[in-house]
């Protein structure tokens, strides 16, 4: 419910989600919390020691859960047919089947990444750079 002082939220103006603080729904409220963390990690390294302490903590007790969230976001059958094709690239340049390319946009030599236009040809791979590569897969959302 919003509360009768905000109709809508202050910062996106929805209200998709539940009032939850300050006329901030929950998903701005989040990211506001989320930023400020952030900031705080960034210029205080006890905060930071603090942080990581209580998320490997966190993750010691919540292990089984951990693993199934890791599974769910890893490996989807999608993941595991990018996994392999991946290895398959990088056994064939091992073997002097496949050679890196410069980034075929910009002509860039450093972290170039194999691009698979269609997993099922793991070996008809397009060299990108970090930052085209990750263009590439901004334009279509097929994988
Ligand atoms: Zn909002
Ligand atoms: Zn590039
Ligand atoms: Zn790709």
């Amino acid at each position: 419910m919003w509360a009768y002082l905000y109709k809508k939220c202050i910062k996106c103006g929805l209200t998709d989600f539940k009032h939850t603080s300050k006329g901030l729904c929950l998903k701005c409220w989040r990211k506001d919390i989320w930023q400020k963390k952030k900031a705080k990690l960034l210029v205080d390294p006890k905060f930071r020691a603090e942080y990581n302490k209580a998320q490997h903590k966190w993750i010691r007790n919540h292990k089984e859960y951990y693993r199934k969230l890791k599974r769910r976001l890893y490996n989807t059958p999608h993941q595991k047919k990018i996994r392999k094709a991946r290895s398959k690239v990088y056994i064939a340049i091992q073997q002097g089947k496949l050679k890196r390319l410069p980034c075929e946009i910009c002509g860039s030599t450093k972290q170039n990444e194999g691009h698979h236009p269609d997993y099922r040809s793991p070996l008809k791979v397009r060299w990108l750079c970090r930052v085209h590569h990750i263009a590439e897969h901004k334009k279509k959302s097929t994988h």
